[in-house]
Formats: C-alpha cells, structure tokens, sequence
C-alpha cells in the first residue's frame, strides 16, 4: 500500500478490461493506486472497475482505441482531470492477426504495428507530461516471448520486439525525471489471447495448454496474476532503480 499522508497515485491500464490488463488494474488497485481502465468500449470495462470498486478501491473506466491520437488524448486528459494526474502507465492493448508471411495482409501488419507500437507511443506521449510534471513516473509496455520470433506472428513479433527498443529508449530520455520504463514479456498466459490461438490450430483450450505447459520448465502455463505481479513491482516506489528492462515471465529462462 502507499504511504499515507501523499496523494494517492494514478495508474493508467490499457486493454484493461479482460486478461492481463484487468489482473494488472486489480492488483495495482490492492496496491493502493487510484485505476483508469482503458479500453475500446467504455461498458467492457465495468467488470474490472466493479471488481476494484467494489474491494474499496477508486477506478473509472474512459473508452478509447490507444492507436488513435485523438481519442488518446482526450481519454488522458479526462483521467487527469477526474481522477489525478497519471503516475503509472501499463501499454498492456493488444492483438493478434497471425498469418504465415505470404498470406499476412497489409491489415494484419497495420493493425498490429497501429495497437501495440503507434499505441503505446500515444499513449506514452499523452502521459509522460503529468510525469514530467511529478518528476515520478513508471511506464510499463508488455512485450511478449514472441520478440525472440515465433512462426506465423511476423507483425507481432516485431512490434513485441520493437516496444522493447521503445522502452530502453524512454528510460534514457525519461530518466532524468525520475521516471522509469521498462517490459514485461510473458510467455504463454490463458487469456481470450491464447484461447483464440487454439482456436485457430483447430485445438481444444485446454490441450493446447497442457501442450504449451510440457514445455514449460515450471510445468504450468501463466495466468495473468503472474504478470500482475510483475507489473506491481515494477510500478512500486522501491523500484526507481530498475530501468530500461524486459522481464520474461514465461515460467523458464529466455532472453
Ligand atoms: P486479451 O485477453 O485479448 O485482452 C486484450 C485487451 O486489449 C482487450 O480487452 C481488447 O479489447 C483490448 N484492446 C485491443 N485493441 C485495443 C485498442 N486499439 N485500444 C484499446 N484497447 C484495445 O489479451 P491478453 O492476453 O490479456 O494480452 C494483454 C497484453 O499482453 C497484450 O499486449 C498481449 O500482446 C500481451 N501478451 C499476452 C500473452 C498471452 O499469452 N496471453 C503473452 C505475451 C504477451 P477488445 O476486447 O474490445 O478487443
């Protein structure tokens, strides 16, 4: 929890309203941390503010695709103005548009590269001025195992790839203002995310997860909390001195 007596600190999660973004939005809420909850329809996101609302907390949901400018501005300057100025980012929007090289379209590509990468731009930008302001700030940008490459996930891959260059380099620039930026990239986590990936190859959920799970050092495959975890770490007061980093969550070493 945050000390009292300070202001209550303002959390900004994108794709927050299923998955990974909504275990990282509770847990930073547990954590002390006003949330706002991003994500394409204001209404999807009622679950994840219920849920912290509900456990004592402060949260509001604010629709908006983070790969349009416009509405990411004026999505975080409605936070900024209702709840407190963001001290936290998690880029955690996402999507996946698979396809093998020759048969992946130019939309797969853009719509990919628009989410995660253009997203996260904006959505950094937007944020890092009340940051500046504070001289504290924590962005966290989920990366994923698939930056080492993965077949079919040419888009994914390289935009998961390209957040980790992103995020060294805010650590550079953004550091002399006391604000760290760092990349959590997990290995397979259940979510809807993989649940469509099984989908897609024709498998049942849960042998694709036991498959996935054999070859796994730990033997299991992630659940969302063990980024959450992550995510509350590197979001905490503790963790000044960590920056410029991807943490693989992904139950065994890569790099
Ligand atoms: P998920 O269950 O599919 O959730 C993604 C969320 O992002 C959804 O609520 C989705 O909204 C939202 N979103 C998509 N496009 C958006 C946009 N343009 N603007 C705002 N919100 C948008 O995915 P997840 O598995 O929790 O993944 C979360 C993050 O972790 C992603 O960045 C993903 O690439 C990364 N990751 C996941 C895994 C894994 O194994 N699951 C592994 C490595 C990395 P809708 O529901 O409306 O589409």
């Amino acid at each position: 929890m945050q000390m009292t007596g300070q202001a209550q600190r303002v959390a900004v999660v994108t794709g927050g309203a299923r998955g990974i973004g909504a275990a990282i939005a509770r847990r930073l809420a547990a954590d002390g941390l006003a949330v706002a909850v991003i994500d394409l329809k204001e209404d999807d996101c009622a679950g994840t503010v219920g849920a912290i609302t509900s456990a004592g907390g402060r949260a509001l949901a604010a629709a908006a695709d983070v790969s349009d400018a416009a509405q990411v501005a004026a999505a975080v300057e409605a936070i900024a103005g209702r709840l407190g100025p963001p001290a936290v980012l998690v880029n955690n929007a996402g999507v996946i548009r698979d396809n093998l090289l020759f048969k992946m379209t130019d939309s797969d590509w853009d719509t990919v590269m628009g989410v995660h990468l253009r997203g996260a731009f904006l959505m950094s930008r937007a944020c890092q001025k009340y940051m500046v302001d504070a001289k504290w700030g924590r962005i966290i940008s989920l990366s994923s195992s698939s930056a080492l490459g993965n077949r079919g996930q040419a888009n994914y891959s390289a935009a998961k790839a390209g957040l980790q260059g992103f995020t060294k380099t805010l650590a550079i620039e953004l550091g002399p203002f006391g604000i760290t930026a760092n990349a959590i990239a997990p290995g397979f986590i259940a979510t809807d995310m993989t649940a469509a990936t099984a989908a897609r190859v024709g498998m049942e959920f849960e042998a694709f997860q036991q498959a996935a799970a054999s070859r796994i050092p730990v033997r299991r495959v992630g659940q969302p909390e063990d980024v959450a975890h992550v995510a509350s770490f590197l979001a905490s007061e503790g963790a000044g001195f960590v920056s410029g980093q991807v943490i693989y969550v992904a139950g065994g070493p890569l790099c």
